[in-house]
């Protein structure tokens, strides 16, 4: 086996002849000279027979061994002799390496073309950088290049808007739904450009369309035989927006009949009864749950430590668990919520809740009126726990916290049953 040279690893069946190879810290040169048939005029094809001059590209080429990579290429200029062609003299290309124009190598390119591809610009970008490959997103978007439009229309064809910029500039975008890909892409979203490119590509059968009136209006005048069909993303959204609309015209007589159906049933307990009969919430059967199991592991011997690697609790729960009796582990775990500033006003929003005004933020704005001052997150924190059953509800509103001073609800009228009593 013969010895192998720089041109057999870099330039294996290119036409180069390698001169001199310069390695420093920011990179390899390779000095190189194009040494292939002689090539022809690219306009008459007239095969060129003399020289010209010669001259160096410089270009880039995919790093070696992770550094940048550059030739430094000698190509010759040709006269063209034939007299009817208007080119006087052209440049060799080097097939596989160099393009006209070009100041990166055609391996190199393709693989920039791949990550565009796969990237697209700013991620794309980025990772050229970290590859030290010299590409900046623009140039790697103009690298993709738009596939050729079929000169039929597909069978089944998609189309809906897209934006350019949105609330700007919107676009149409045409897709064949069997393939599932993209065909072609319109600079709007007129009837008229859509209608011109049903013209120009007939053939199609079934369109596939949103609502949008221009559209239609575009296959009624180019495609009259084709049969158009609502698609199932824009038939669920327009369902889910005409009932939502039905049920916002109509959200007075809802509501009375929500309030009817409450009235008839009995009022959810809001109001502290004796601990037994509260409504178990999630907190309370976790802890019973949590109070059992680490009693039955203390039965079985076992440690602290070894509990708390058990149940993935730390050691002082654990601690806590087994030195306090359930129906205080219960009760803290009833009234230890909202520590802080909502802490006074949980029963007050407890009561509302219970009086049918659910949205957070009124009655953020509510307790804001009656001395709040805390941000709205733990109001709605705590306003969703109260109605999905995470939290429980916290005791009568204190006197001074009661809502109105006209008041429908006077605390004075239920604080001899509601108010805590402090031990
Ligand atoms: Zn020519």
């Amino acid at each position: 086996m013969g010895a192998v040279g720089v041109e057999d690893v870099l330039f294996a069946g290119i036409d180069v002849r390698v001169t001199a190879v310069h390695v420093a810290a920011e990179g390899v040169v390779v000095e190189a000279s194009a040494c292939g048939r002689t090539p022809s005029c690219p306009d008459c094809g007239c095969p060129g027979r003399r020289i010209h001059s010669r001259y160096t590209r410089r270009l880039a080429e995919r790093p070696v061994a992770g550094r940048p990579l550059v030739i430094s290429l000698q190509v010759r200029r040709f006269f063209c002799e034939r007299r009817t062609c208007n080119r006087r003299t052209f440049a060799e290309q080097v097939p596989d390496l160099t393009e006209p124009q070009r100041r990166h190598s055609v391996g190199l390119r393709r693989w920039m073309r791949t990550i565009a591809t796969f990237l697209g610009g700013r991620p794309g970008e980025r990772l050229c950088r970290a590859l030290q490959l010299p590409a900046g997103r623009t140039h790697l978007l103009g690298l993709l290049t738009a596939p050729a439009v079929p000169e039929q229309a597909p069978r089944v064809l998609g189309v809906d808007e897209f934006a350019f910029r949105k609330g700007w500039r919107y676009g149409t975008v045409l897709v064949d739904v069997e393939a599932a890909h993209v065909v072609d892409v319109l600079p709007d979203r007129d009837a008229v450009t859509f209608a011109d490119w049903l013209r120009e590509h007939p053939g199609t059968e079934i369109i596939c369309r949103d609502r949008a009136s221009a559209y239609s209006s575009a296959v009624r005048d180019a495609a009259p035989d084709a049969q158009e069909v609502a698609d199932r993303w824009h038939l669920l959204a327009n369902l889910s927006s005409a009932v939502e609309k039905t049920c916002h015209q109509h959200r007075l007589c809802l509501r009375k009949q929500a309030e009817a159906e409450r009235d008839a049933q009995p009022r959810p307990i809001i109001n502290p009864l004796p601990s037994p009969t509260l409504p178990p919430t999630k907190i309370a059967v976790r802890t019973r749950d949590r109070y059992a199991d680490i009693h039955r592991l203390l039965a079985e011997g076992c440690s602290v430590s070894a509990i708390a690697r058990l149940l993935h609790l730390d050691r002082k729960t654990v601690r806590r668990f087994r030195d306090t009796d359930l129906d205080q582990l219960l009760s803290s775990a009833r009234h230890g919520r909202p520590k802080g500033v909502l802490e006074p006003f949980t029963a007050y929003l407890t009561d509302r809740l219970s009086d049918g005004v659910t949205s957070p933020t009124d009655l953020f704005h509510e307790i804001q009126l009656r001395g709040y001052q805390g941000s709205d997150l733990p109001v709605r924190r705590y306003v969703a726990g109260l109605r999905m059953g995470t939290v429980e509800p916290a005791a009568a509103p204190s006197p001074v916290l009661a809502r109105s001073p006209s008041g429908s609800c006077c605390p004075a009228a239920h604080c001899g049953r509601t108010r805590k009593t402090s031990s």
